[in-house]
């Protein structure tokens, strides 16, 4: 009986990568390890935080870290950082900005539900650009000159969301706004592979990135890291921490938080309710770590084995294609294309009834309107894969065909 179980909640088989709704990645060992052992003594938060800076340097090359919980955290306590400095009044008023100097700028094509992030510590979306490639209007993606146009006295920074073919170039968007002193916050949560990509985005010189610690990572799927310019990291880790202690006797770990810079304590700031634990951040930071030195590398073989063998298995008609990323780092793929026609079902139909069946299934859900069920293989383990492999020979099986009377 699994802990699940016990509880009444029926595990699943988990076949679409780390999406939070079922619980994120897994943890290796050697994370579980680290949780278990730092749940067993007390330390300082502040003093591991800062610990936590140092190691996120090292590994991303940013000036400074904070450990979130959670890349949306880190979102909210970046766009706290940008809107209050090391103001201790103005942290005491968010969300309220009282000068009104609270807008981000974000391209219209790059909004999302993670929004909320944003506008939680006190920001409101200005949008620039369009969408006319979605609307099928036009066929160019928003410019630099779009966010320029659009500043104003109440500009506070820009909002810009990390992916592989985002537009415009992070590194040209932030030379524009580094010339008109603005702040750029990135939403890197899920682009962590290949190994070079945080790295790469740090080099560019936007102000603030958060990415997820319980994606590819691996760390626990309440965890994500900020990183970015040492002042509006300390000013996140102020608005976040537990700031009960007394004036006479605080004593914040310097440079991580340098209170010299401060004319007194803050009192708990907008992010008191994004608390991360030492136990949460020191299985963090051993993620990183897994993650940086390209352990987890030694899954890959395992991983496309297991897609090989359920490629194998799809029966006729419906067909399968194997995406193996070229830089041996982002996690390969396995498409199956239903043939809806000749089975009669939709692949929403066979989606549904993977998640209906026993075990429960999940597959990617992202192309179904295409006809296309993604198998992903972080989240299965070889008898997991072969569970997959048989129900999509059940699901995909054309009907015999009617015997002629
Ligand atoms: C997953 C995701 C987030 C949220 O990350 P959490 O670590 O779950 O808080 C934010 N933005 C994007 C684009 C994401 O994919």
């Amino acid at each position: 009986m699994s802990i699940y179980d016990r509880f009444g909640v029926t595990p699943l088989i988990n076949a679409t990568g780390s999406v939070t709704r079922l619980g994120g990645a897994p943890m290796a060992p050697e994370v579980l390890a680290a949780f278990h052992e730092a749940a067993g003594q007390a330390c300082s938060l502040e003093q591991l935080q800062a610990a936590a800076s140092r190691e996120i340097s090292r590994h991303t090359a940013a000036d400074a870290g904070l450990v979130t919980a959670g890349c949306a955290a880190g979102l909210t306590l970046g766009a706290a950082a940008i809107l209050a400095e090391l103001d201790l009044g103005k942290m005491e008023r968010l969300p309220r900005v009282a000068d009104g100097r609270c807008e981000f700028l974000i391209a219209r094509e790059q909004r999302s539900g993670y929004d909320h992030a944003v506008r939680a510590a006190g920001g409101t979306l200005v949008e620039v650009g369009f969408n006319e490639i979605v609307s099928n209007a036009g066929v160019r993606r928003t410019e630099v000159w779009e966010y320029l146009a659009a500043i104003t006295d109440k500009t506070a920074g820009i909002v810009y969301v990390a992916a592989p073919d985002s537009r415009p170039r992070l590194a040209e968007l932030v030379q524009a706004a580094q010339a008109r002193a603005l702040p750029v916050l990135v939403d890197a949560a899920g682009e962590v592979l290949p190994r070079r990509s945080i790295p790469e985005l740090v080099a560019t010189g936007a102000d603030l990135i958060a990415f997820s610690g319980g994606k590819a990572i691996r760390g626990p799927q309440s965890t994500g890291v900020l990183c970015g310019r040492a002042m509006l990291i300390m000013s996140a880790g102020l608005q976040m921490l537990d700031m009960d202690d007394h004036p006479e006797l605080w004593n914040p770990p310097a440079p991580w938080i340098e209170r010299s810079l401060l004319p007194g304590i803050p009192r708990h700031g907008i992010g008191r309710g994004f608390k991360v634990s030492k136990e949460e951040i020191a299985a963090l930071l051993v993620a990183l770590d897994l993650f940086y030195s390209g352990a987890y590398d030694a899954w890959r073989p395992r991983y496309l084995s297991w897609l090989e063998d359920i490629a194998a298995a799809v029966p006729a008609p419906s067909q399968t294609r194997l995406l193996n990323p070229p830089d041996g780092e982002r996690f390969p793929t396995l498409e199956v294309r239903v043939d809806e026609t000749r089975l009669n079902r939709s692949a929403y139909d066979v989606c549904r009834s993977l998640r209906n069946g026993s075990p429960s299934i999940y597959v990617g859900h992202g192309q179904l309107s295409e006809g296309v069920l993604v198998i992903h293989p972080l989240c299965l383990t070889e008898e997991r894969a072969g569970i997959v492999a048989r129900r999509l020979v059940e699901e995909l099986s054309p009907a015999p065909a009617e015997s002629p009377r």
